[in-house]
């Protein structure tokens, strides 16, 4: 027997429609560039959505061409992520954090042919316009009385309401093939050129699927989502699609991620999850802790991107009352590989416990399939102590990257990920490291993520960065970069002591290192590499 169901192409822009007929009227808020906070509803979205699809025919895109946008979370950004993948073409989401070389490098290899940007960016579109041939045509995301002054872009400058004032909402959005591009986000690049993932409408959908179930961040047309993470980092994680197919209320930060601002906007807009990196959490708990604040109606936070130390997940979660949902994922993987939810019996494990397994990066989630293996390429057990290299494969792990000059990156149809994790007999994975951040003492692995954690107990402790140092003896050893809390006058004697019952003595680093930064790549996480060459001889004789 065949055909007994119906085959519908798994679509992007059946997320749209569906928020438009089921919760039409539920609201989007954005903090804008402009200044203010603006509201509308899905049926405005999807309205709105259509009548840029039009225009964007009027600019002559044309299926599978990309569009790019370089912009904060709003909701004009969320129109283009429905009307460029939903009318077929690609939507090209630009990390304004990125320096102009790898920009402008990502725009021509992208060949992007009209890039959308806040207004904020003028001066970074500015600096890349000259350097690009592929965009000819720009368009800042604005309205005409806020239209910038602006010459020598060598290309045409259009304004975004304008746009969609010339044009009517009556769009058909069009029946694709579910395995065609829907969109394109690069890397960040910190190992040569960054590349370019494309993401596909089917891909996309069971990404949503998945990323809303009550394991994962257990999304319902109840919640009202923040979405901290960028927009142009893997599609906030998956929020804005999460949102239409669950249709849950939605609140975009704009470009103000300082802790004041987000925690006026969680408790006005009365936000019940949010997501985002460990270093913005850091910002927002400390913030509500100087003021002695609490949360009023946030419940759940998705930490990911780098390890969420134990320190910040019992803040939320003692002080606040906010469920901590540790994830893990990376730009291949569409993003989410990994959340941290309990199982049954874990439920009434001592607190200590309890925390100890979410410090883990959690279980795959349906339709991801995880492995690790040792050097010689064999699986290793789930014992929670083999540590070994990631692998995974499944419905949204890129098999290629973009462009005809890239090899694929599969090793036997898995994806290597770079990562250094164990998978205990529950099946949560721990990363311990990156393979290039993995500290080698004596033949020996020492996990990086362990010692920051460690240090992020220390209450005078703001910032914690280990690296390897070259070592005359045992080869590398552990070196901690730390940036101490303001007026702590914490010595380094001190802090290593603190280390003494809570890691293997071997693991203790050899030195502190007081800093008063440290450096953070364009999506928030701090470039190692950038520390192992500025203090990677520190235990080397002069
Ligand atoms: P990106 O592709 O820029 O999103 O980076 C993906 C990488 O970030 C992963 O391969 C990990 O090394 C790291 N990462 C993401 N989430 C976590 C997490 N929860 N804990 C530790 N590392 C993480």
């Amino acid at each position: 027997m065949q055909g007994l169901m119906m085959q519908q192409s798994l679509l992007v822009s059946a997320l749209l429609t569906h928020a438009e007929r089921h919760h039409s009227e539920q609201e989007i808020v954005s903090r804008r560039v402009e200044g203010d906070v603006h509201r509308y509803s899905y049926r405005h979205l999807a309205q709105r959505a259509r009548r840029m699809a039009n225009a964007l025919s009027t600019l002559g895109v044309a299926r599978g061409e990309r569009v790019a946008t370089l912009a904060w979370n709003g909701y004009r950004h969320m129109e283009l992520y429905f009307s460029v993948s939903g009318s077929g073409s690609v939507l090209h989401t630009l990390n304004p954090r990125l320096h102009v070389d790898q920009l402008a490098y990502i725009i021509e290899h992208a060949e992007d042919r009209v890039v959308f940007f806040d207004l904020t960016f003028l001066p970074l579109i500015e600096s890349v316009a000259p350097q690009v041939k592929s965009p000819k045509i720009f368009v800042a995301m604005t309205d005409r009385a806020h239209m910038p002054q602006t010459s020598g872009m060598n290309a045409m400058l259009m304004c975004y309401e304008d746009l969609l004032d010339l044009h009517d909402d009556v769009f058909e959005w069009p029946v694709l093939d579910e395995n065609s591009a829907s969109s394109l986000c690069y890397t960040s690049g910190t190992t040569g050129n960054p590349k370019g993932v494309p993401y596909s409408h089917r891909s996309t959908v069971l990404h949503t699927y998945a990323a809303a179930l009550p394991d994962s961040l257990n999304c319902s047309a109840r919640d009202v989502i923040l979405p901290v993470v960028p927009m142009f980092h893997v599609n906030a994680w998956g929020l804005p699609y999460v949102a239409c197919m669950v249709g849950a209320k939605l609140v975009f930060p704009g470009p103000a991620l300082d802790g004041k601002s987000l925690y006026e906007l969680i408790e006005t807009e009365h936000v019940t999850l949010s997501a985002g990196v460990p270093t913005v959490w850091q910002g927002l708990l400390t913030h509500v802790d100087a003021m002695g604040g609490t949360f009023s109606s946030m419940r759940r936070t998705v930490i990911g991107g780098a390890p969420c130390p134990t320190a910040m997940t019992e803040a939320f979660q003692q002080r606040h009352q906010v469920e901590v949902l540790h994830a893990w994922g990376m730009t291949e993987l569409s993003p989410i590989g990994t959340v941290c939810s309990f199982k049954a019996h874990q439920q009434s494990l001592p607190m200590a416990e309890q925390y100890t397994i979410q410090a883990k990066q959690g279980r795959a989630l349906f339709g991801i399939d995880m492995r690790i293996v040792g050097s010689d390429g064999n699986e290793l057990p789930w014992d929670g102590e083999s540590a070994g290299d990631l692998q995974v494969r499944g419905h949204w792990v890129t098999q290629q990257y973009f462009g005809a000059d890239v090899e694929s990156p599969l090793c036997d149809g898995w994806f290597p990920t770079g990562d250094i994790a164990t998978i205990d007999p529950h099946g949560f994975m721990q990363i311990t490291d990156r393979s290039k951040d993995v500290i080698k003492s004596g033949g020996e692995w020492i996990s990086s993520a362990a010692i920051e954690n460690v240090a992020y107990l220390h209450p005078e402790v703001s910032m914690a960065v280990c690296i390897a140092a070259r070592h005359p003896k045992w080869d590398e050893r552990p070196l901690l970069l730390v940036v101490k809390k303001p007026g702590s006058d914490l010595a380094s004697d001190e802090l290593l002591s603190f280390f003494n019952g809570r890691v293997a003595r071997w693991w203790t680093p050899d030195a502190v290192v007081f800093v008063d930064t440290v450096p953070l790549g364009a999506t928030g996480k701090v470039l190692k590499n950038q520390l192992r060459d500025q203090f990677g001889d520190y235990y080397l004789p002069a």
